[in-house]
Protein backbone atom coordinates (compact mmCIF):
# COMPACT_ATOMS: atom_id res chain seq x y z
CA UNK A 1 0.00 0.00 0.00
CA UNK A 2 1.46 3.34 -1.20
CA UNK A 3 1.52 5.18 2.24
CA UNK A 4 2.36 9.24 2.31
CA UNK A 5 5.87 10.99 2.84
CA UNK A 6 6.80 11.19 6.65
CA UNK A 7 7.77 14.63 5.46
CA UNK A 8 4.91 15.46 3.58
CA UNK A 9 2.71 14.11 6.07
CA UNK A 10 4.52 16.92 9.03
CA UNK A 11 4.96 19.55 6.20
CA UNK A 12 8.47 19.92 6.66
CA UNK A 13 11.11 19.97 4.25
CA UNK A 14 13.65 17.28 3.82
CA UNK A 15 16.73 19.02 5.66
CA UNK A 16 14.50 20.16 8.57
CA UNK A 17 15.64 20.61 12.21
CA UNK A 18 15.14 18.46 15.43
CA UNK A 19 13.35 22.49 16.44
CA UNK A 20 11.45 22.84 12.70
CA UNK A 21 10.26 18.65 13.28
CA UNK A 22 9.00 19.29 16.54
CA UNK A 23 7.41 22.54 16.16
CA UNK A 24 5.75 20.91 13.30
CA UNK A 25 4.87 18.04 15.23
CA UNK A 26 3.45 20.35 18.23
CA UNK A 27 0.87 21.96 15.98
CA UNK A 28 -0.44 19.08 13.84
CA UNK A 29 -0.72 16.83 17.26
CA UNK A 30 -2.80 19.44 19.05
CA UNK A 31 -4.75 19.98 16.11
CA UNK A 32 -5.90 16.31 16.22
CA UNK A 33 -5.21 15.28 19.55
CA UNK A 34 -8.47 13.02 21.01
CA UNK A 35 -9.09 15.40 23.99
CA UNK A 36 -9.65 17.99 21.47
CA UNK A 37 -11.52 15.30 18.89
CA UNK A 38 -13.61 13.31 20.80
CA UNK A 39 -15.23 10.50 19.01
CA UNK A 40 -13.53 11.66 15.73
CA UNK A 41 -11.92 8.38 13.85
CA UNK A 42 -10.40 10.48 11.17
CA UNK A 43 -8.52 12.62 13.86
CA UNK A 44 -7.34 10.23 15.30
CA UNK A 45 -6.02 8.57 12.42
CA UNK A 46 -4.42 12.04 11.73
CA UNK A 47 -3.09 11.89 15.47
CA UNK A 48 -1.50 8.55 14.97
CA UNK A 49 -0.25 9.43 11.59
CA UNK A 50 2.15 12.54 12.33
CA UNK A 51 2.85 10.78 16.02
CA UNK A 52 4.38 7.91 13.50
CA UNK A 53 6.24 10.25 11.24
CA UNK A 54 7.62 12.10 14.36
CA UNK A 55 8.48 8.97 16.20
CA UNK A 56 10.66 8.11 12.98
CA UNK A 57 11.93 11.43 12.23
CA UNK A 58 12.82 12.60 15.23
CA UNK A 59 15.23 9.66 16.17
CA UNK A 60 18.56 10.15 14.01
CA UNK A 61 18.92 6.20 13.18
CA UNK A 62 15.75 5.72 12.28
CA UNK A 63 15.11 8.65 10.19
CA UNK A 64 19.23 7.91 8.30
CA UNK A 65 17.52 4.31 8.11
CA UNK A 66 14.49 5.83 6.13
CA UNK A 67 16.15 8.63 4.08
CA UNK A 68 18.17 5.86 2.72
CA UNK A 69 15.57 3.17 2.09
CA UNK A 70 11.97 4.56 2.73
CA UNK A 71 9.15 2.75 3.83
CA UNK A 72 10.34 -0.31 3.30
CA UNK A 73 12.92 -0.25 6.23
CA UNK A 74 10.20 -0.04 8.88
CA UNK A 75 7.63 -1.87 7.32
CA UNK A 76 10.09 -5.11 7.54
CA UNK A 77 10.80 -4.21 11.05
CA UNK A 78 7.48 -3.00 11.92
CA UNK A 79 6.33 -6.47 11.36
CA UNK A 80 7.86 -8.47 14.04
CA UNK A 81 9.23 -6.03 16.69
CA UNK A 82 6.30 -5.61 18.38
CA UNK A 83 4.45 -2.23 19.91
CA UNK A 84 7.46 -0.45 19.78
CA UNK A 85 8.54 -1.43 16.51
CA UNK A 86 6.77 1.15 14.37
CA UNK A 87 5.77 -0.06 11.23
CA UNK A 88 3.93 1.70 9.04
CA UNK A 89 0.65 1.79 10.54
CA UNK A 90 1.18 -0.11 13.03
CA UNK A 91 1.25 2.19 15.71
CA UNK A 92 -1.93 2.30 17.67
CA UNK A 93 -3.97 4.99 20.14
CA UNK A 94 -2.45 4.46 23.15
CA UNK A 95 1.33 3.76 21.68
CA UNK A 96 0.40 7.06 19.97
CA UNK A 97 -0.62 8.68 23.22
CA UNK A 98 2.26 7.78 25.43
CA UNK A 99 5.18 8.84 22.38
CA UNK A 100 3.14 12.00 22.42
CA UNK A 101 3.26 12.50 26.10
CA UNK A 102 7.14 11.71 25.83
CA UNK A 103 7.58 14.07 23.05
CA UNK A 104 6.75 17.04 24.98
CA UNK A 105 8.02 15.32 28.28
CA UNK A 106 8.90 18.27 30.91
CA UNK A 107 6.54 20.39 28.98
CA UNK A 108 3.19 21.65 29.21
CA UNK A 109 2.07 21.34 25.47
CA UNK A 110 -1.56 21.92 26.68
CA UNK A 111 -0.41 24.67 28.80
CA UNK A 112 -2.20 27.32 26.58
CA UNK A 113 -4.63 24.81 25.40
CA UNK A 114 -6.89 23.82 27.73
CA UNK A 115 -5.97 25.92 30.39
CA UNK A 116 -4.55 24.12 33.11
CA UNK A 117 -1.28 23.42 31.88
CA UNK A 118 -0.19 22.28 35.03
CA UNK A 119 -2.05 19.28 34.90
CA UNK A 120 -0.03 18.08 31.99
CA UNK A 121 3.32 15.89 31.74
CA UNK A 122 5.02 17.94 34.38
CA UNK A 123 7.13 15.21 35.49
CA UNK A 124 10.16 13.57 34.32
CA UNK A 125 9.00 9.78 35.17
CA UNK A 126 8.05 8.70 32.09
CA UNK A 127 11.13 6.91 30.18
CA UNK A 128 10.96 5.22 26.97
CA UNK A 129 10.28 1.66 27.43
CA UNK A 130 8.65 1.55 31.33
CA UNK A 131 5.50 0.02 32.03
CA UNK A 132 2.80 2.38 32.62
CA UNK A 133 -0.29 1.86 35.26
CA UNK A 134 -4.23 2.16 33.50
CA UNK A 135 -6.04 5.23 33.56
CA UNK A 136 -8.44 5.66 35.71
CA UNK A 137 -12.08 7.10 34.87
CA UNK A 138 -14.64 9.19 37.23
CA UNK A 139 -17.59 11.35 37.00
CA UNK A 140 -18.47 14.21 39.27
CA UNK A 141 -20.91 16.84 39.21
CA UNK A 142 -20.65 20.09 40.23
CA UNK A 143 -22.56 22.99 40.93
CA UNK A 144 -23.12 26.42 38.50
CA UNK A 145 -20.99 28.26 40.91
CA UNK A 146 -18.31 26.46 41.81
CA UNK A 147 -18.16 25.94 37.78
CA UNK A 148 -18.04 29.89 37.38
CA UNK A 149 -15.04 30.06 39.95
CA UNK A 150 -13.73 26.92 40.36
CA UNK A 151 -13.17 24.46 43.15
CA UNK A 152 -11.05 21.83 44.81
CA UNK A 153 -12.47 18.68 45.34
CA UNK A 154 -11.03 16.07 47.33
CA UNK A 155 -11.84 12.64 45.82
CA UNK A 156 -11.24 8.95 46.74
CA UNK A 157 -9.90 6.06 44.76
CA UNK A 158 -9.26 2.57 44.97
CA UNK A 159 -6.00 2.14 43.08
CA UNK A 160 -2.97 0.32 42.35
CA UNK A 161 -0.34 1.48 45.10
CA UNK A 162 3.15 0.47 45.00
CA UNK A 163 3.39 -2.20 47.64
CA UNK A 164 5.06 -1.29 50.89
CA UNK A 165 6.38 -4.60 51.71
CA UNK A 166 8.26 -5.23 48.96
CA UNK A 167 8.98 -1.78 47.59
CA UNK A 168 7.35 -2.73 44.41
CA UNK A 169 9.72 -5.06 43.43
CA UNK A 170 7.69 -8.04 43.99
CA UNK A 171 10.16 -10.21 45.16
CA UNK A 172 10.15 -11.01 49.14
CA UNK A 173 12.02 -8.53 51.20
CA UNK A 174 15.62 -10.09 51.66
CA UNK A 175 15.63 -12.12 48.42
CA UNK A 176 16.54 -10.16 45.35
CA UNK A 177 15.44 -10.71 41.52
CA UNK A 178 17.74 -12.97 39.53
CA UNK A 179 19.20 -12.26 36.17
CA UNK A 180 16.58 -13.66 33.54
CA UNK A 181 18.51 -16.83 32.10
CA UNK A 182 16.47 -16.39 28.93
CA UNK A 183 18.01 -13.00 27.89
CA UNK A 184 20.66 -12.84 29.90
CA UNK A 185 19.61 -9.99 31.59
CA UNK A 186 18.81 -7.48 28.11
CA UNK A 187 15.04 -8.08 28.09
CA UNK A 188 15.40 -8.59 24.47
CA UNK A 189 15.97 -11.51 22.24
CA UNK A 190 17.26 -10.66 18.73
CA UNK A 191 17.44 -12.16 15.71
CA UNK A 192 19.34 -11.02 12.61
CA UNK A 193 17.74 -10.60 9.14
CA UNK A 194 20.14 -9.21 7.26
CA UNK A 195 19.16 -5.51 6.73
CA UNK A 196 17.88 -5.01 10.09
CA UNK A 197 17.75 -6.94 13.50
CA UNK A 198 14.39 -7.18 14.94
CA UNK A 199 14.42 -7.31 18.47
CA UNK A 200 11.80 -8.69 20.23
CA UNK A 201 11.28 -8.76 24.24
CA UNK A 202 11.69 -11.83 25.93
CA UNK A 203 8.68 -13.65 26.77
CA UNK A 204 10.25 -15.57 29.87
CA UNK A 205 10.77 -11.70 31.98
CA UNK A 206 8.61 -9.33 30.01
CA UNK A 207 11.73 -7.51 28.89
CA UNK A 208 12.05 -6.98 32.52
CA UNK A 209 15.74 -8.68 32.41
CA UNK A 210 15.13 -10.26 35.71
CA UNK A 211 12.79 -12.73 37.11
CA UNK A 212 11.32 -13.22 40.80
CA UNK A 213 12.14 -16.17 42.93
CA UNK A 214 10.36 -15.76 45.81
CA UNK A 215 7.76 -13.60 45.43
CA UNK A 216 6.88 -10.89 48.22
CA UNK A 217 3.53 -12.76 50.44
CA UNK A 218 1.74 -9.32 50.91
CA UNK A 219 1.45 -8.25 47.04
CA UNK A 220 1.79 -12.16 46.01
CA UNK A 221 4.72 -10.84 43.67
CA UNK A 222 2.72 -8.09 41.81
CA UNK A 223 4.47 -5.42 43.62
CA UNK A 224 1.60 -3.64 44.00
CA UNK A 225 -1.87 -3.77 46.07
CA UNK A 226 -5.23 -1.77 46.19
CA UNK A 227 -5.66 0.52 48.22
CA UNK A 228 -7.87 3.60 48.93
CA UNK A 229 -6.48 6.67 48.42
CA UNK A 230 -7.52 10.05 48.48
CA UNK A 231 -6.94 13.18 46.15
CA UNK A 232 -6.95 16.35 45.82
CA UNK A 233 -7.98 18.05 42.45
CA UNK A 234 -8.46 21.58 41.38
CA UNK A 235 -11.24 22.04 39.17
CA UNK A 236 -10.50 25.41 37.17
CA UNK A 237 -12.99 28.46 37.05
CA UNK A 238 -15.06 28.55 34.00
CA UNK A 239 -15.11 24.75 33.45
CA UNK A 240 -17.84 23.73 30.94
CA UNK A 241 -20.39 20.83 31.42
CA UNK A 242 -19.17 17.56 29.82
CA UNK A 243 -15.31 18.73 30.31
CA UNK A 244 -13.14 15.90 30.71
CA UNK A 245 -10.01 17.08 32.69
CA UNK A 246 -6.66 14.89 32.99
CA UNK A 247 -4.90 14.39 36.02
CA UNK A 248 -1.94 12.86 34.72
CA UNK A 249 -0.08 10.49 37.03
CA UNK A 250 -2.76 9.60 39.47
CA UNK A 251 -3.72 6.76 37.79
CA UNK A 252 -2.93 3.12 38.47
CA UNK A 253 1.30 1.76 39.27
CA UNK A 254 1.29 -0.88 36.77
CA UNK A 255 2.75 -4.43 38.20
CA UNK A 256 6.34 -4.41 39.40
CA UNK A 257 7.18 -0.76 39.17
CA UNK A 258 6.94 1.76 36.54
CA UNK A 259 5.00 4.85 35.82
CA UNK A 260 1.46 5.58 36.65
CA UNK A 261 -1.63 5.98 34.73
CA UNK A 262 -3.69 9.14 34.39
CA UNK A 263 -6.85 10.18 35.76
CA UNK A 264 -9.32 11.49 33.73
CA UNK A 265 -12.00 13.16 35.53
CA UNK A 266 -15.34 14.30 33.36
CA UNK A 267 -17.00 16.84 34.68
CA UNK A 268 -21.08 17.55 34.86
CA UNK A 269 -22.65 20.88 35.63
CA UNK A 270 -25.41 21.20 36.76
CA UNK A 271 -28.21 23.94 35.55
CA UNK A 272 -28.44 26.64 37.79
CA UNK A 273 -32.32 27.75 38.72
CA UNK A 274 -31.86 31.61 37.17
CA UNK A 275 -28.80 31.73 35.40
CA UNK A 276 -28.07 30.27 32.11
CA UNK A 277 -24.88 30.16 30.59
CA UNK A 278 -23.66 31.29 27.22
CA UNK A 279 -20.03 30.85 26.28
CA UNK A 280 -18.58 33.08 29.35
CA UNK A 281 -21.53 35.30 29.57
CA UNK A 282 -24.73 34.30 31.79
CA UNK A 283 -28.02 35.12 31.37
CA UNK A 284 -30.89 35.96 34.01
CA UNK A 285 -34.37 36.55 32.43
CA UNK A 286 -35.84 39.30 34.83
CA UNK A 287 -39.79 39.97 35.10
CA UNK A 288 -40.78 43.37 35.65
CA UNK A 289 -44.14 45.04 35.69
CA UNK A 290 -45.46 47.12 32.79
CA UNK A 291 -45.84 49.66 34.89
CA UNK A 292 -41.78 49.89 35.82
CA UNK A 293 -41.27 49.54 32.02
CA UNK A 294 -43.09 52.85 31.29
CA UNK A 295 -42.21 54.69 34.02
CA UNK A 296 -38.49 53.14 35.09
CA UNK A 297 -37.48 51.69 38.47
CA UNK A 298 -34.83 50.82 40.11
CA UNK A 299 -34.87 47.23 40.04
CA UNK A 300 -32.56 44.45 42.28
CA UNK A 301 -31.09 41.81 40.19
CA UNK A 302 -29.27 38.60 40.96
CA UNK A 303 -25.77 38.09 39.99
CA UNK A 304 -23.38 34.80 40.73
CA UNK A 305 -21.47 37.37 43.66
CA UNK A 306 -24.99 38.51 45.46
CA UNK A 307 -27.67 41.20 44.43
CA UNK A 308 -26.87 44.42 42.50
CA UNK A 309 -29.13 47.51 42.32
CA UNK A 310 -29.78 47.70 38.58
CA UNK A 311 -31.69 51.37 37.18
CA UNK A 312 -34.70 50.76 34.44
CA UNK A 313 -35.08 53.81 32.41
CA UNK A 314 -38.57 54.83 31.41
CA UNK A 315 -40.24 53.05 28.14
CA UNK A 316 -37.94 50.19 28.47
CA UNK A 317 -39.25 47.60 26.35
CA UNK A 318 -39.93 43.65 26.63
CA UNK A 319 -36.59 41.67 25.61
CA UNK A 320 -34.05 44.69 26.37
CA UNK A 321 -31.12 42.87 27.51
CA UNK A 322 -29.02 45.59 30.34
CA UNK A 323 -25.26 44.08 30.35
CA UNK A 324 -23.11 43.77 33.65
CA UNK A 325 -19.81 43.54 32.79
CA UNK A 326 -17.26 41.92 34.14
CA UNK A 327 -20.24 39.48 36.07
CA UNK A 328 -20.07 36.29 33.92
CA UNK A 329 -18.19 33.57 33.97
CA UNK A 330 -14.08 33.49 34.05
CA UNK A 331 -12.34 32.66 31.19
CA UNK A 332 -10.88 28.45 31.85
CA UNK A 333 -7.24 30.30 29.60
CA UNK A 334 -7.20 33.63 31.71
CA UNK A 335 -9.07 35.67 29.01
CA UNK A 336 -10.98 37.53 31.56
CA UNK A 337 -14.53 37.17 32.50
CA UNK A 338 -17.42 37.09 30.94
CA UNK A 339 -20.80 39.58 31.17
CA UNK A 340 -24.23 38.95 32.63
CA UNK A 341 -26.96 39.77 30.59
CA UNK A 342 -30.49 41.09 31.96
CA UNK A 343 -33.05 40.36 29.70
CA UNK A 344 -36.28 42.17 30.61
CA UNK A 345 -39.52 40.52 30.31
CA UNK A 346 -42.39 43.18 30.81
CA UNK A 347 -45.44 41.13 32.76
CA UNK A 348 -49.28 42.28 32.10
CA UNK A 349 -50.88 41.52 35.81
CA UNK A 350 -52.78 38.75 35.26
CA UNK A 351 -55.94 39.86 37.02
CA UNK A 352 -57.24 43.57 37.25
CA UNK A 353 -59.49 45.41 39.90
CA UNK A 354 -62.75 47.64 38.85
CA UNK A 355 -60.43 50.60 39.57
CA UNK A 356 -57.48 49.62 37.59
CA UNK A 357 -59.60 48.55 34.79
CA UNK A 358 -60.52 52.01 34.85
CA UNK A 359 -57.60 54.25 35.23
CA UNK A 360 -56.70 51.87 32.01
CA UNK A 361 -59.34 53.38 30.02
CA UNK A 362 -58.77 56.24 30.75
CA UNK A 363 -54.67 56.05 29.72
CA UNK A 364 -56.09 55.13 26.54
CA UNK A 365 -58.58 57.61 25.71
CA UNK A 366 -55.64 59.88 26.78
CA UNK A 367 -54.08 58.88 23.42
CA UNK A 368 -50.74 59.90 22.91
CA UNK A 369 -48.16 58.01 20.88
CA UNK A 370 -48.71 54.65 19.61
CA UNK A 371 -46.22 52.47 21.00
CA UNK A 372 -42.87 52.41 18.74
CA UNK A 373 -43.48 48.23 17.85
CA UNK A 374 -47.54 48.79 17.42
CA UNK A 375 -46.88 51.35 15.13
CA UNK A 376 -43.97 49.49 13.00
CA UNK A 377 -45.79 46.00 12.51
CA UNK A 378 -49.50 48.22 11.51
CA UNK A 379 -46.94 49.91 9.18
CA UNK A 380 -45.77 46.84 7.56
CA UNK A 381 -49.46 45.01 7.45
CA UNK A 382 -50.81 47.85 5.68
CA UNK A 383 -48.02 47.95 3.23
CA UNK A 384 -48.83 44.03 2.69
CA UNK A 385 -52.40 44.31 2.10
CA UNK A 386 -51.98 47.40 -0.22
ZN1 LIG B 1 5.10 -6.80 47.67
ZN1 LIG C 1 14.33 -12.32 29.82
Amino acid sequence: MAQRDYYEILGVSRNAGAEELKKAYRTLAFKYHPDKNRDDKEAEEKFKEVTEAYEILSDPQKRAQYDQFGAEAFKYAGAGAGARGFGFGGIDLEEALRAFREAFEGESPFGDFFGFGDMFGTSTRSRRGKRRGRDLELSMEISFKDAAFGIKRTVKLLRYETCEVCNGSGAKPGTSKVTCPQCDGTGKVVTGTGFFNISRSCSRCQGEGEIIKTPCKNCRGEGRIKKERKIEISIPAGIESNTRLRISGEGEMPPRGGIRGDLYILIYVKQHEIFQREGNDIICYVPITFVQAALGDEITVPTLEGKVKMKIPSSTQSGKIFRLRGKGIADMHGYGRGDELVRIIVEIPAKLTTKQKHLLKEFAEAGGEMTPGVKSFMEKVKKLFM
